[in-house]
């Protein structure tokens, strides 16, 4: 039988420790708060903006919410993450992404500065991961090793394989999945004969973008399989980038989607928030 991940259940337990923190720094005077930047309005964005704003107030953190019309320049924006760089009052700075396609993104991140950085998507935080040093870690893949330690999943020499190689999921799971002594390959869509490579797998993470494309023939039986992927299907019902009810019953674990790796990646933002107060004070 194999253990379904709960990412629902382990980031609520992860904003409870984040909330009892965040009520001992205001204990003592310190509040930490979070500049949530919207372009546009987007559907998706705007629901994940509701969804941050909503886990601020849960745990505590002040957020400060600037929604600025699709007409928005980048000048106009640059100069808002200046003026938020540069107040000692606001610790964390989000943009949500994508912006508008005048805007250009690379500038835009670079723009926040690292130490505000609570995607971790600034070059320096990615550069920092890359070489072991301290820094704010994407998210989403922090999120992975916290829901694998969590659930007692043993990740040193592990044979790890992560379908994807994308700046803000692939590539910084591979460079943490290293950190924590895995064995680790990264296929990607010019990988040749892709099931061969992820059923050497002990642990699956998917991230391609392709609703149910993992089906049982790539999996190895029993291994670890972590689904990124989140696709809205006809009807509104959620998948992910595996076919759940194909894998899960050859697996040990794996991840529901919903329910899985989403919930951890709004729990993260949070954690990336408190642990920024002592970065800025
Ligand atoms: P990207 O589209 O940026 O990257 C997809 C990756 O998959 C690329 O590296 C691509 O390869 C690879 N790929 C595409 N097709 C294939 C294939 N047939 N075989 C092997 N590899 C393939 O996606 P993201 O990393 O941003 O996101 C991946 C999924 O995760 C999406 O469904 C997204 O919605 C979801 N997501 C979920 C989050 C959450 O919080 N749950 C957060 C972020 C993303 P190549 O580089 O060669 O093009």
């Amino acid at each position: 039988m194999y253990q379904i991940i709960d990412g629902k259940a382990i980031s609520t337990a992860l904003k409870e420790e984040l909330k009892v923190k965040v009520d001992e720094m205001k204990s003592h005077g310190t509040v930490p708060c979070l500049a949530v930047i919207l372009v546009g309005e987007d559907p998706a964005s705007t629901v994940y903006v509701g969804n941050k704003k909503k886990a601020c107030e849960f745990i505590g953190i002040k957020s400060l919410s600037y929604e600025l019309p699709e007409s928005t320049s980048r000048e106009e924006l640059l100069e808002l993450i200046e003026k938020l760089n540069a107040d000692d009052s606001v610790n964390g700075i989000l943009v949500q992404l994508p912006l508008p396609k005048h805007i250009d993104e690379d500038a835009v991140i670079k723009a926040i500065s690292p130490k505000k950085d609570v995607d971790g998507f600034h070059p320096q935080s990615v550069g920092a991961l890359c070489i072991g040093q301290p820094g704010f870690v994407s998210c989403t893949p922090a999120g992975i090793i916290e829901l694998l330690k969590r659930s007692n999943v043993e990740i040193e020499g592990k044979e790890c394989v992560i379908i994807g190689r994308s700046n803000i999921v692939g590539k910084p799971m591979s460079l943490l999945m290293l950190r924590e002594n895995a064995t680790v390959t990264v296929c990607h869509s010019r990988t040749k004969n892709l099931a061969e490579v992820t059923k050497r797998a002990d642990i699956l993470i998917v991230a391609i973008g392709k609703p149910k494309m993992i089906t049982a023939e790539y999996v190895k039986e029993g291994a670890v399989v972590i689904d990124v992927g989140i696709h809205r299907l006809e009807g509104k019902k959620l998948c992910g980038d595996v076919d759940f009810d194909d894998v899960a019953p050859h697996t040990s674990a794996i991840t529901p989607v919903p329910g899985g790796v989403g919930p951890m990646t709004i729990a993260m933002l949070m954690k990336n928030c408190v642990e920024s107060v002592s970065l800025n004070s």
